[in-house]
């Protein structure tokens, strides 16, 4: 399948391609069978140099040829692509993928700017693709004509609403607490000192807690047609950075609305799987959630590579004494977390059709004002 039913891809541009996630995400677009990459964008230190000269490449294979060469643009909204990814800092991202959305360009955004926006899906395609119903009623809010934006979770909320999608579905969520240890590579680059970072525990990340404690009630609630209805969970959330490099840890304790056995809970997570026409979608997993049986699992060095880092890997699914259930779980921060999740998000519009080919769509509009 073809996104554009005609063997031609849909030109993907990245704002922040430089930094951690837009390299990520710069990584995955080679070879992807639906998009390629046509223009890059990042900050005025970046600006004018090739993308091989200007991005301090992290991955451990090599800048894709179809990047290297690329020349890093500034945030006018004038790209050669059909659409964006936006891996932007948060200072700069709330007003850059304001103008590229009124621009035309659909925005597919890893920051925080636009999550909580009464008309912006925050998206997790396994979780709530429904909620892109809400991509017409933002378009007509905001007077956006073929651009729009959406999102994807906070990295830490990614791996654990995705846990607790078949928990929801199988017994319903009263509250949970979570204690969280967040890989460094969270934090962007060169982010946190390593002064800070080695043979030390951090317990405070700012904003996320908040994140965690908000993010959540959206990706479960519902679209009803003109507005988001939280959850209406109970949630209080611990955050730690530690001198891990990928990989965010984390320690939840759910109370159920339903009574389960461990058994019982265990079945749904290890039987949670998409339907095909999900599982269809290039970055898809059937199976998202990967339960180990071992005591010492999920390790981030380890388990954080499941699924191409698109799966979260549950371990320790044990009585809870205070709540019902504890359990460990561990996803890949800047791939679940951030580049997949956003990857995932665009094949989910491509397949959806709220993608177009821009040139089509400009000449479109020139040949209707010609007919005056
Ligand atoms: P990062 O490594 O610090 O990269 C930031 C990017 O933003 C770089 O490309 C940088 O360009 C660009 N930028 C900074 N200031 C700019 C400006 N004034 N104008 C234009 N571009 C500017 O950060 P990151 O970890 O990749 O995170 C990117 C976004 O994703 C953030 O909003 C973050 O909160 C979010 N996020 C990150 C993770 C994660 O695990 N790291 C997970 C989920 C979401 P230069 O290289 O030219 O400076």
């Amino acid at each position: 399948m073809s996104a554009l039913g005609n063997g031609k891809k849909y030109r993907a541009g990245v704002l922040g391609a430089t930094g951690m996630v837009g390299q990520r995400i710069v990584n995955m677009l080679a070879g992807h069978p639906w998009f390629e990459l046509t223009a890059v964008a990042a900050s005025e230190r970046s600006m004018g140099k090739t993308y091989a000269e200007a991005a301090r490449w992290h991955l451990e294979t090599p800048i894709p040829e179809a990047a290297r060469g690329l020349v890093v643009k500034d945030l006018d909204p004038v790209l050669d692509c059909d659409f964006v990814f936006s891996a932007l800092d948060s200072s700069v991202a709330g007003e850059a993928e304001s103008v590229f959305a009124h621009a035309g360009y659909p925005v597919v955004s890893n920051s925080k700017n636009h999550r909580m926006d009464a008309d912006v899906p925050l998206l997790i395609p396994e979780v709530n693709a429904s909620h892109i119903n809400a991509i017409p009623v933002q378009q007509k809010n905001r007077k956006y004509d073929s651009g729009f934006i959406v999102t994807n979770p906070n990295c830490s909320t990614a791996g654990l609403v995705l846990v607790l999608k078949p928990l929801a579905d199988a017994f319903g969520l009263e509250k949970l607490f979570v204690v969280t240890m967040q890989a460094v590579s969270g934090a962007g680059y060169p982010g946190v000192p390593s002064m800070d970072a080695l043979g030390n525990v951090v317990p405070f990340i700012s904003g996320e807690e908040e994140k965690m404690e908000s993010e959540p009630q959206k990706l479960l609630g519902k679209w009803d047609g003109n507005r988001f209805i939280d959850a209406g969970l109970g949630i209080s959330a611990h955050c730690n950075r530690v001198p891990v490099i990928n990989g965010h840890t984390e320690c939840v304790s759910v109370r159920l609305k339903k009574t389960a056995t461990i058994e019982e809970v265990k079945d749904a997570l290890r039987k949670f799987e998409v339907p095909d026409e999900l599982a269809s979608l290039p970055t898809a997993l059937k199976n998202p959630v990967v339960v180990r049986e071992e005591d010492d699992r999920p390790q981030p060095r380890k388990d954080s590579d499941v699924g191409n880092g698109m799966a979260a890997v549950v371990g320790r699914v044990r009585e809870c004494p205070l709540f019902d259930v504890k359990i460990t779980l561990l996803s890949h921060n800047l791939v679940r977390g951030a580049a997949g999740a956003a990857m995932l998000n665009a094949e989910l519009l491509a397949a959806k059709g709220f993608l177009k080919n821009r040139t089509a769509h400009r000449s479109s509009a020139s040949e209707v004002l010609a007919r005056g």
